[in-house]
């Protein structure tokens, strides 16, 4: 989702995102994510831009839906990143100018070509660093069981029920005969 430079007002520009619309699927074709991580081009939220002077600033707070693997369970679950950016953008100078690339910038800085801004593009680079490299469906997942291989929650693996201890209880007994020790 592009914007041009030229549309924003001086009283500046709010856009909100319902999850009606698909912002980030173009933003995404160019980005190459971890594998088995699924983006929601669908967000919900608002990006603000105002123009004050010469800056420009955009105010981006969205929440982005996606899918995952557990690092744990391998399951796939669905999660949420919130995105909360506030950038000041700068235009690309000609060659003898400031800010030619994207080196010369401050983190909080972008740099604009063509005389747009691409939200899409803001967000996506912006979920992409914020992707856990272990992702995890909950923080305390129990992961595969060691005797069957299969996923411990949420229904418990298929190993025949006598055999089967839970290992929540594991984690106390062991706790209860660290204390008594
Ligand atoms: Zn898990
Ligand atoms: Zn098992």
């Amino acid at each position: 989702m592009k914007i041009p430079i030229e549309d924003i007002s001086p009283a500046g520009l709010e856009i909100q995102f319902d999850e009606s619309k698909n912002i980030l699927g173009e933003a995404l074709s160019g980005v190459s994510l971890p594998p088995d991580v699924v983006i929601d081009p669908k967000i919900r939220g608002h990006v603000t831009i105002t123009k004050n002077m010469e800056e420009i600033l955009i105010s981006v707070v969205v929440e982005v839906n996606l899918t995952m693997k557990c690092s744990r369970c391998l399951c796939q679950f669905e999660s949420s990143i919130p995105i909360n950016l506030d950038l000041t953008a700068r235009r690309k100078v000609g060659q003898d100018g400031e800010y030619e690339t994207d080196s010369e910038l401050d983190f909080n800085e972008v740099l604009i070509h063509d005389e747009e801004i691409d939200i899409g593009e803001l967000i996506v680079q912006e979920i992409s660093l914020d992707i856990p490299m272990k992702p995890l469906c909950k923080d305390d997942c129990l992961g595969l069981c060691p005797q069957c291989g299969g996923a411990i929650e949420p229904d418990g693996c298929s190993c025949p029920s006598g055999n089967s201890v839970d290992p929540r209880w594991n984690k106390l007994v062991t706790l209860k005969s660290r204390l008594n020790n």
